[in-house]
C-alpha cells in the first residue's frame, strides 16, 4: 500500500513542479474514488481547498456526507453550483436528459461550474487552476489505454493522482486511515450526488426510490411539472428525437457516469445499452 500512496504523492508533486498552478482544489463528489484522492490531496499542502459541485439533483444524503466529512477533517470546502441554468430548469425546458441527451446537462451543470472555479482562482492570462480528481484507470476499460495522471485543458489542469490504484488498494486505504464510508455509496453502489438521467441504468429510480424515497418523489414532482408544459416527462428515458452520435458526447468530467455505462454494457450487452444509451 505504502508504493500507492507514495506513487500517488509523486504523482501531485510532480504535476506541481511541472504545472506550477495558480490554485489547486481536491475535488470531492462523495464516492469513495474522490473521498481517497481527497484525503491524500489533503495530506499534503497541494490544495488550497474541497470542492463539491452540487448540480442541484442528488441524493442530500451525500452532499450531507461530503459537507460532515470535509468539517470532520477540517478541510475547507467549496461548493459550487452550476451558474446558469439548474437542473429544474434544464428539464421543464428541454425535458428530462435520458440517453443520447447528456450534452445539456454537461454543459450547463458540470462545464459551467468548473468554468467558475477557474474563471475565480486564475490570476494570470496563462495560469492554470489544479483539479485534483479520484479518477482511476480500472473503473473504465475505454480509459485503459489512453488517460494519463495528468491533462491540461486550457487553465484546467486535471490531475488524478490515484490513477493506478484498483479497488483493493482503496478499500485497504480507506481502512488502514478508518475513513468513514458514505452509506449511499453501500447501498446504492454509486455516489448518487448527480442524477441527472442520461446514463441511468434500467431499474435505477425504483432502487433510489427503495432507499432515498424523498429523492425519488422529488423527481416525480418535476416529471408533473415537466409533463404539463408537455416536455419529455420520464426520468432517465430516452428522448423520441435525441440522436446525438457518441462522439459528440463528451463524458470528460461526468467520470462515475461513463464508469457506470461500462458496467451496463457489461450487464445487458453492448449493442443493448449503445441503443438505448448512445443513440
Ligand atoms: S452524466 Fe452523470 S455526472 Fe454527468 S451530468 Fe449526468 S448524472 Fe451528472
Amino acid at each position: 500500500m505504502s508504493a500507492s500512496i507514495d506513487g500517488a504523492v509523486a504523482i501531485l508533486e510532480s504535476a506541481v513542479a511541472e504545472l506550477k498552478p495558480e490554485a489547486a482544489f481536491a475535488m470531492f463528489s462523495g464516492g469513495h474514488d474522490s473521498l481517497c484522492s481527497t484525503h491524500l490531496a489533503m495530506s499534503t499542502e497541494i490544495p488550497q481547498a474541497v470542492v463539491h459541485i452540487n448540480t442541484g439533483i442528488g441524493i442530500p444524503q451525500t452532499r450531507e456526507f461530503v459537507r460532515n466529512t470535509c468539517a470532520a477533517y477540517g478541510w475547507p470546502l467549496l461548493e459550487y453550483h452550476p451558474p446558469k441554468l439548474t437542473y429544474r430548469d434544464i428539464v421543464l425546458k428541454f425535458g428530462f436528459p435520458g440517453p443520447g441527451f447528456h450534452h445539456v446537462p454537461y454543459r450547463w451543470l458540470k462545464e459551467r461550474a468548473i468554468d467558475a472555479i477557474v474563471r475565480e482562482n486564475k490570476r494570470t492570462r496563462l495560469g492554470k487552476v489544479m483539479l485534483i480528481t479520484g479518477v482511476r484507470r480500472s473503473e473504465s476499460t475505454r480509459r485503459m489505454g489512453h488517460v494519463k495522471p495528468s491533462l491540461t485543458k486550457g487553465a484546467r489542469a486535471w490531475v488524478a493522482p490515484i490513477i493506478g490504484w484498483d479497488d483493493h488498494d482503496k478499500n485497504e486505504y480507506m481502512q488502514e486511515y478508518e475513513i468513514p464510508r458514505n452509506e449511499v455509496v453501500d447501498l446504492l453502489c454509486m455516489s448518487g450526488e448527480c442524477l441527472c438521467g442520461a446514463f441511468a441504468k434500467p431499474g435505477e429510480l425504483d432502487e433510489i426510490r427503495t432507499w432515498f424515497p424523498g429523492t425519488a418523489a422529488e423527481i416525480d414532482a418535476l416529471a408533473e411539472e415537466a409533463a404539463a408544459l408537455g416536455k419529455h416527462a420520464i426520468w432517465g428515458a430516452r428522448q423520441k428525437r435525441s440522436r446525438v452520435p457518441k462522439e459528440q458526447m463528451p463524458m470528460d468530467l461526468c467520470w462515475s457516469c461513463e464508469a457506470k455505462l461500462e458496467r451496463m454494457e457489461e450487464s445487458y450487452g453492448t449493442s443493448e445499452v449503445s441503443r438505448e444509451a448512445r443513440i
